[in-house]
């Protein structure tokens, strides 16, 4: 357990230069022993802890620069800069705007472009700022449309016109729809661009298309945590500003969030409060980058945070410190449930009901004035009923404080001690994190958390919380404004409406035609193979059973090589765009000209529309698409003027809420069923999780597995890629060139296992090798690697051969599967 004295780190991890990393090299860094502080800060901290304190570093520079003399050079290149603009909509939750510097058509550096209203909140990492290497690259770009002539995944391709390649796919969309009809077309469009176009292009074609889209969360395993948050607050974040914390946090826990290398931009705000004070708690399995700024990590086994969140929800309810009044009043505590059948209890006009201990009996929940308990017994025209906490205390009193610890493997003191720091702090906020949902039925994590923070008092409080990523909607209303701050009615308008598909059954699709027959997809913004779970099944069930398999990218990635046919997609530096990030409206027009025959993802679409007959829905450019969205009317863009706006790639909407954090839900009103923080979830009680519970680990659980394969495996997000996106960037090779396997030197010493050694990671569904990185930054019994890397990095194989895809019916039956990426278990041995 790592618990740091605070006078020993009062210099923090972001003091560290960047710049002294670079005297590592790679294999240093594989060779380099046990982790130690200082090695870890030098060898991860580089490429995000700059930008996360609100540093403007430069770029890479090309050698052309190099070779100028300096004085002389510095003038003539600043004669020659011009700026141009870009939003990194990777799905890193940061959303950077990017100032690049062009020279002679070529970008040569990036930095930090200024946020309007918050100069506080520059950001860019060191990833994008280098990125531009990569771009610009013809050797590793998608140059020209391709089309496969030798077996799928053999990565044999020829050069074909885009004039072919459009004639040809359509016509092959329409021999799919011939048989199977129109839904059998899908378009698979994920989190790779998230701007406006990039990301809805091939949706809204499916949709006037009559196709098949995928609802994209629960493949990729992201979905726990929106189907956790939204059954206890009814929306899918909500997360408070990171500000609040700076300012009005006494503790802030940090649940599976690696923050200082995927959300960037965030980290200055925690390491201010930390500065102020608060104490920081990081809980994971891992000590990531992020643990380094903690005063206590707590090491947790994968998928025990449900358990841990338990354990302390009965602890404080135990030692009668929970906050009785927000459970009355803003919590679905008071209200009653039937006993017969476990609803909520209804009266007059389906009123949620209450027992008013002044009348002595049921009254309607927004009865004003009534005083609802959230204890006792009830009976209500025959009907014994009991208030809803009872339902959950009851639940948490199964974990003791001994079984929390079998649980998570955290040790009875630290929860104890844990528990007592956190109901004390008032507030505590809580930062949940994607390595809380990559288990069996995550969606239980995410929504324990958050009632432990309910009853502790904590939610709508400042300082308080518990947040799913970061930030909330930062625009004021207007009074009687009735203009939407967009005119996305004709983008909007397709004609007919696509099919979405839960994701989750995407491979039963292919395979089975079940619920709908897929024989056509069009992948574009996702590295598919990579990302999704169990890729032998992928490889030999899913592709085989799909006639055509189209792959939109600027990048030759492992999904492209089983494609039928390549397209050249534009980058993010070379096309126009938006997205709307409220207050803000990032403006993105292109800096450099597309690399090759690159076209954007709704040029690609404007042209297949055109050979389906579906023209009249396209009838503008990516330019004119952008330029039509601001609405004028709107007092959003009051003294809007796109020339001006895009000259600076940003429009900071007038009315913003720029200088103060906004509260969520501080006015204690929920879009659940109930109005209210909802504990209870009446649509659970057929599954028995109506209240909170730990699911165990699927696999973990399974003895006769665990036997076999006694290592808990889990891949994570880190410092070197948002995920599959910048691998191959040339720049970064002076931090890692290849994916790492941390393993404890528990578990690596009894299998002969060295630092650097090549080792082989298996299960039943696959293996891959790679390096052993021995460390005691991961906890005994698990086993870790970062996800992201494709198979040209590894050894051999990929991290998805390990994965699997097993449908939850209590998930299906609310939403759909999550993804269970870190609830695999292998076995380890010299390769
Ligand atoms: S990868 Fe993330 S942190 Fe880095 S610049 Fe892009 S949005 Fe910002």
């Amino acid at each position: 357990m790592f618990k740091r004295e605070r006078s020993a780190f009062s210099s923090n991890a972001a003091s560290v230069s960047p710049f002294e990393s670079l005297d590592r090299n790679p294999v240093e860094f594989v060779e380099d022993g046990k982790l130690t502080r200082r090695t870890f800060i030098k060898g991860v901290g580089w490429i995000t802890v700059v930008s996360a304190l609100g540093g403007a570093v430069a770029g890479c520079a090309p050698k052309a620069d190099e070779e100028l003399e300096p004085s002389e050079s510095a003038q003539a290149a600043s004669d020659a800069t011009e700026y141009s603009y870009a939003c990194c909509s990777y799905n890193c939750t940061s959303r950077c705007l990017l100032k690049g510097h062009v020279r002679d058509g070529k970008l040569v550096a990036v930095e930090p472009g200024e946020m309007p209203g918050r100069p506080d909140y520059a950001n860019a990492c060191l990833r994008a700022m280098s990125y531009i290497e990569r771009i610009q690259n013809e050797d590793l770009r998608v140059m020209y449309p391709m089309k496969r002539i030798g077996e799928r995944g053999s990565g044999e391709f020829e050069r074909i016109s885009w004039d072919q390649a459009i004639d040809e796919i359509a016509e092959r969309m329409e021999e799919s729809k011939s048989k199977y009809g129109s839904t059998a077309c899908s378009f698979y469009s994920f989190t790779g661009n998230q701007s406006k176009l990039a990301m809805q292009s091939a949706t809204r074609f499916a949709a006037c298309y009559g196709g098949t889209t995928w609802d994209i969360e629960g493949i990729m395993g992201d979905h726990g945590a929106s189907m956790g948050m939204k059954m206890v607050y009814g929306v899918i974040r909500g997360a408070h500003d990171t500000r609040d914390y700076e300012e009005n946090s006494n503790m802030i826990v940090i649940w599976g969030r690696n923050l200082a290398d995927t959300h960037t931009s965030e980290l200055r705000y925690i390491v201010r409060a930390r500065e102020r004070g608060a104490k920081i708690v990081y809980i994971d399995p891992r000590f990531s980058s992020t643990a380094t700024i903690a005063d206590q990590w707590i090491p947790i086994k994968p998928g025990g945070d449900s358990a841990l969140a338990l354990g302390m929800i009965n602890w404080i309810i135990q030692n009668d410190l929970h906050d009785k009044e927000f459970l009355s009043k803003h919590s679905c505590g008071s209200l009653l449930v039937r006993d017969d059948d476990g609803t909520y209890l209804r009266g007059e006009g389906d009123a949620y009901m209450v027992w008013d201990v002044v009348q002595g009996k049921a009254m309607p929940a927004d009865t004003e004035g009534v005083e609802a308990p959230i204890e006792g017994s009830f009976e209500v025209d025959g009907v014994a009923c009991k208030p809803a906490f009872v339902h959950l205390r009851e639940a948490a009193a199964e974990y003791t404080l001994e079984r929390t610890s079998e649980l998570t493997g955290v040790p009875v003191g630290v929860i104890e001690t844990f528990a007592q720091e956190y109901i004390e702090a008032k507030p505590a906020g809580i930062r949940m994190g994607q390595g809380m949902q990559r288990t069996f039925n995550s969606y239980q994590s995410f929504r324990t958390v958050a009632t432990l923070a309910a009853v502790a008092g904590y939610v709508g409080v400042r300082g308080g919380g518990a947040s799913h990523a970061g930030g909330t909607k930062a625009n004021k209303p207007v009074p009687g404004e009735t203009a939407p701050e967009f005119n996305y009615d004709e983008w909007a308008e397709t004609g007919q409406k696509a099919n979405m598909v839960k994701s989750s059954l995407i491979y039963q699709c292919a395979v089975n035609h079940d619920p709908v027959p897929i024989d056509f997809i069009w992948f574009n913004v996702s590295n598919f193979l990579n990302q999704s779970p169990d890729a032998h099944r992928i490889i030999d069930e899913v592709f085989p059973n799909i006639s055509t398999i189209v792959v939109a990218d600027p990048w030759w990635t492992w999904t492209a090589k089983y494609a039928d046919y390549v397209l050249p997609a534009t980058s993010l530096w070379e096309y126009w765009d938006l997205y709307d990030r409220a207050p803000w409206v990032f403006l993105v027009k292109p800096a450099i000209d597309p690399l090759g025959e690159s076209k954007s993802d709704c040029e690609m679409m404007t042209m297949l529309a055109e050979r389906v007959g579906l023209e009249e829905y396209w009838p503008k450019t990516p330019e004119e698409w952008v330029r039509s969205w601001p609405n004028p009317e709107s007092s959003a863009f009051e003294g809007f003027d796109f020339d001006e706006a895009v000259k600076v790639g940003m429009w900071g909407m007038p009315t913003g809420i720029y200088d103060e954090p906004l509260i969520v839900f501080e006015d204690q009103v929920y879009q659940t069923p109930t109005g209210r923080f909802e504990f209870y979830t009446e649509s659970m009680v057929e599954f028995d999780e109506q209240v909170p519970k730990h699911t165990p680990a699927l696999e973990a659980s399974d003895s006769e597995l665990a036997a076999k394969y006694p290592l808990m495996h889990l891949t994570y997000h880190d410092r070197m890629n948002v995920h599959t996106q910048h691998c191959d960037n040339p720049s970064l090779d002076v931090v890692q060139t290849e994916p790492l396997f941390h393993i404890n030197p528990i578990d690596a010493e009894p299998r002969g296992i060295k630092h650097g050694d090549t080792i082989r990671i298996f299960n039943d569904r696959g293996e891959v090798k790679m390096k052993a990185f021995v460390t005691e930054g991961i906890m005994p019994g698990v086993t870790a690697a970062q996800a992201g890397w494709t198979p040209e990095h590894t050894v051999e194989g990929n991290h998805q051969f390990l994965s699997h895809l097993t449908l939850s019916p209590a998930e299906e039956h609310y939403s759909q599967t999550n993804s269970a990426f870190n609830d695999i278990m292998v076995e380890v041995e010299k390769a």
